[in-house]
């Protein structure tokens, strides 16, 4: 795939560099969003990692990110959100306050308990087909709300939606070597 979109994905903490190496097999231009002056760089979608929604939360206020984040993803830029980064985008999270909360879903944190703290699975993911899927102490969608519409299901969980431009998963894969949902996200960056 060769294109001149260009992706900045979010460095905070947590599984950044992984993203970055899926961008790379891809021959997708990235870089890192570490600091506030990062957003003048010019691009054109926008991917939140996996990690500790907690912590990243917190430096997204401390590093004065979240609002023109916000905003980004308001006016329409292209987000992919994985396991702690969907949880980021959620507008409503079970028992505590939302992040950048752009996103009609409603999570349950760390949803699988202590004996499926991780796993790895197969399953469909809709417009793809069967994926693998690596759970790490993952969320699930407990429901997509108006707008949202579910992609994938794991046990009667949902575990992967879009709502416009805004696709989560609560699995990684940027952990597993399929790039195709890398792929389905840079189709809605409009990569011919
Ligand atoms: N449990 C983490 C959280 O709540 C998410 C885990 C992950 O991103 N692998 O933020």
């Amino acid at each position: 795939m060769k294109s001149n979109v260009v992706v900045g994905i979010l460095a905070l903490q947590g599984a950044f560099a992984e993203h970055g190496q899926m961008l790379d097999k891809l021959h997708v231009e990235h870089f890192e969003i570490r600091q506030k002056r990062d957003l003048d760089r010019k691009f054109d979608a926008l991917i939140l990692p996996g990690g500790e929604s907690t912590v990243m939360g917190k430096l997204l206020c401390e590093l004065d990110l979240m609002e023109p984040l916000r905003e980004k993803i308001q006016s329409e830029m292209p987000v992919f959100g994985t396991c702690a980064g969907l949880i980021l985008l959620a507008k409503e999270i079970e028992g505590e306050n939302p992040y950048l909360g752009t996103m009609n879903i409603r999570v349950k944190r760390n949803a699988y308990g202590r004996q499926l703290g991780s796993f790895h699975t197969e399953n469909v993911l809709k417009g793809i087909g069967a994926i693998p899927m690596t759970f790490i102490r993952a969320p699930y969608i407990e429901e997509v709300l108006e707008g949202a519409e579910a992609l994938a299901e794991v046990d009667g969980k949902i575990v992967a939606a879009r709502q416009g431009k805004q696709l989560v998963t609560a699995f990684h894969p940027e952990l597993d070597e399929d790039t195709r949902v890398h792929e389905y996200f840079l189709s809605m960056v409009g990569l011919k």
